[in-house]
């Protein structure tokens, strides 16, 4: 039994104030309705917002998530932020490989790969981001890409790594396009990643893992696109900023 994780990535937005205003009201809500303890709902903040929000969530089911991080545990590194300071921030998840960052920060299978490792050493779970362009869905190379991006990032990993992490199948032409891959197309890729896993690390391993949808979920989608065997969560951006928007969502799915 895999529980679903409904998780947020916020980007580069909201204030260390804003930010908690949105996890009071949120905190409050979700106290009203049963069945959010069958998901795990994570929200990545900025940087600059984790340890208040962390602080201020110490008591509740809500985790944290950091949007990225570096490889080396300290050292001479200007602007980075390692695995250490997440954890002692109160990150439990960090997010990797996201197509913005493989885009605008040049990030590499290889950097994805020593990222991916060096979060598991530390015991944060990585939320490992894949997916295709529209120009390689075009010219059907959705599989080869998926595999490249699957294999480069997992270099070195143990079947018992390998459950532990958390992936994200987000279609680049997708992300905050208000284009939402159907429920079909959706189901298809990550039936096709899991039986990657499954002929890397056995069928049982990958039968535990994660597969998150992210591209453009909202209240009026998520319940098809969650609804399918391979789908098991979404990551979710533009409409993760709204409080109204996100508890749409995850009132669809319980
Ligand atoms: C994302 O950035 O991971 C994402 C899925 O964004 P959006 O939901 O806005 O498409």
């Amino acid at each position: 039994m895999r529980t679903p994780i409904i998780a947020g990535n916020w980007k580069m937005n909201k204030t260390i104030g804003e930010a908690l205003d949105f996890f009071k009201v949120l905190d409050q809500e979700l106290q009203q309705f049963s069945g959010t303890e069958k998901l795990e709902i994570v929200i990545a903040p900025p940087y600059t917002a984790i340890n208040k929000i962390a602080e201020f969530l110490k008591d509740s089911s809500i985790k944290i998530s950091a949007q990225n991080m570096f490889w080396e545990d300290a050292g001479a590194f200007t602007g980075e932020i390692s695995a250490p300071m997440l954890k002692d921030a109160g990150a439990k998840y960090v997010i990797i490989g996201h197509s913005e960052r493989r885009q605008f920060f040049n990030e590499t299978e290889s950097a994805v790969n020593k990222k991916i490792k060096a979060a598991l050493k530390h015991n944060i779970i990585p939320i490992f981001c894949i997916g295709e362009t529209l120009a390689e869905r075009e010219t059907e190379k959705i599989e080869s890409v998926i595999s490249t991006q699957l294999t480069g990032g997992l270099i070195d990993l143990t079947a018992n790594d390998i459950t532990k992490i958390v992936i994200a199948y987000e279609p680049v032409w997708a992300i905050g396009t208000g284009k939402t891959a159907t429920k079909e197309q959706a189901e298809e890729v990550h039936l096709m990643i899991r039986q990657m896993l499954a002929k890397q690390f056995g069928q049982a391993n990958a039968d535990v893992i994660r597969i998150l949808y992210g591209g453009s979920v909202k209240p009026s989608n998520s319940k098809e696109l969650l609804s399918q065997p391979n789908i098991d969560g979404a990551l979710i951006g533009g409409a993760s900023l709204k409080l109204e928007d996100f508890i749409g969502i995850i009132k669809s799915v319980i």
